[in-house]
């Protein structure tokens, strides 16, 4: 398989992924090329990360001083405790901004080594490997850093953009089932709200993806951080735009804060559920039609995925989630500011669809029946 580099340009940051399977070799030659003042590097890795991979870093990165730390990976330790414990162990190191922090996890790893990173010394270098699907299409790419609070999730963080990202399909040979349909849900997402092509792509190759095929997995993980990437550069601050990339989960968010963030419901099986509510919405709002909503219910029903969406078939099941709803982040007064569909490939602009409760409880008395 060869490694394809993806580049991120715009006019403040410029760094590149590297994709491909079995690449860690080429960590020594590129931290010497982005970081050559390195001498120290600290590795923060996710206890589930098969061990092997350790020993694989630690051999291509013999020539520097290297300290290895682990994180348990659960939303409660995606804290600023977390973040004070990682801090105080660099401080205790006397790492410098020269020096390097090398993120080995999935998203929570990641947004919490990467926050720490843009808060140690006002920002050291930091190197994001993702090791779960999700963070190799979504949370590595675009620089959104951050951890929860007890207010809520990831109200705290910053834009911190990486010296690099290293995609390697090789850890998601050990990842569970459910962690792939994590990683699948905002690659279908992604061709919903930007690629039709893709999307026709996964109407053939959904199943291989979940199988972990690598040609399959390789290319839908290029086509997502591309379109991941177009977004965020045409607003790497989330003013506008990069809002689009919440299709579906204003509520996934709801569904998982209704279920109190339980084990048995991931974020991607709320995403999936999510998707298809914005798509009915956007129907009732007359700006989609029901063949949208039929072709990608075939993807899900095609591929096992359908007791995402039929949990939420029936209206009072989508009233239970209402009054969670009005905490999403994108809310800037009393309506719930949705992200609709067009058609596939293409969305509603952010803020055009503010819709209040009472209107969202009548809607979908009507929408339950489609
Ligand atoms: P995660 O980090 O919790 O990882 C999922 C599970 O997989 C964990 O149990 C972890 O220990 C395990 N794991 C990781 N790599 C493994 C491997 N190679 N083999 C076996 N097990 C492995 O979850 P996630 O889905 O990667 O990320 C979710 C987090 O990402 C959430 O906190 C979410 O808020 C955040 N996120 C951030 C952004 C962003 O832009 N920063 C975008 C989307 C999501």
């Amino acid at each position: 398989m060869r490694t394809r580099e993806i580049k991120f340009n715009n006019s403040i940051n410029k760094y590149s992924l590297f994709l491909g399977h079995n690449i860690l070799n080429i960590l020594p030659k590129k931290i010497d090329l982005i970081c050559p003042g390195t001498k120290k590097v600290a590795l923060i890795m996710d206890r589930n990360v098969p061990s092997k991979f350790k020993k694989i870093i630690k051999k291509n990165l013999r020539s520097y001083n290297i300290y290895f730390l682990t994180i348990t990976s659960n939303e409660r330790n995606k804290s600023l405790k977390s973040v004070n414990i990682l801090l105080d162990r660099l401080l205790f190191l006397n790492f410098n901004r020269s020096d390097l922090i090398i993120s080995i996890g999935g998203g929570i790893v990641g947004d919490v080594v990467g926050f720490t990173a843009s808060i140690f010394k006002r920002g050291i270098n930091f190197i994001n490997i993702p090791t779960t699907l999700l963070a190799q299409v979504d949370s590595a790419v675009g620089g959104k850093t951050g951890v929860n609070s007890k207010f809520g999730k990831n109200l705290i963080g910053s834009f911190y953009q990486p010296k690099l990202v290293i995609i390697d399909t090789s850890f998601l040979e050990s990842l569970p089932k459910k962690e792939i349909i994590c990683g699948f849900a905002e690659i279908l997402k992604h061709s919903i709200i930007k690629d039709k092509k893709l999307f026709q792509w996964l109407k053939k190759n959904s199943k291989f993806i979940l199988a972990k095929r690598k040609k399959e997995l390789k290319y839908a993980i290029e086509k997502s951080c591309k379109i991941k990437m177009l977004i965020v550069n045409k607003d790497v601050n989330e003013k506008k735009i990069r809002m689009i990339l919440n299709f579906g989960h204003t509520f996934a968010h709801a569904i998982e804060v209704k279920n109190n963030y339980s084990k048995k419901l991931t974020h991607g099986e709320a995403v999936l559920s999510g998707m298809i509510l914005a798509i009915k919405l956007s129907i009732f709002k007359k700006i989609c039609k029901n063949q949208t909503l039929k072709e990608v219910k075939d993807i899900y029903d095609e591929n096992g995925l359908s007791y995402t969406y039929k949990n939420y078939l029936d209206y009072k099941s989508v009233l239970k989630l209402i009054p969670f709803l009005k905490n999403d982040k994108k809310n800037d007064d009393d309506k719930i500011n949705f992200i609709l569909l067009k058609k596939i490939g293409a969305t509603t602009l952010p803020n055009k669809n503010k819709i209040s409760i009472n209107n969202i409880k009548k809607y979908f008395k009507i929408i339950s029946q489609y």
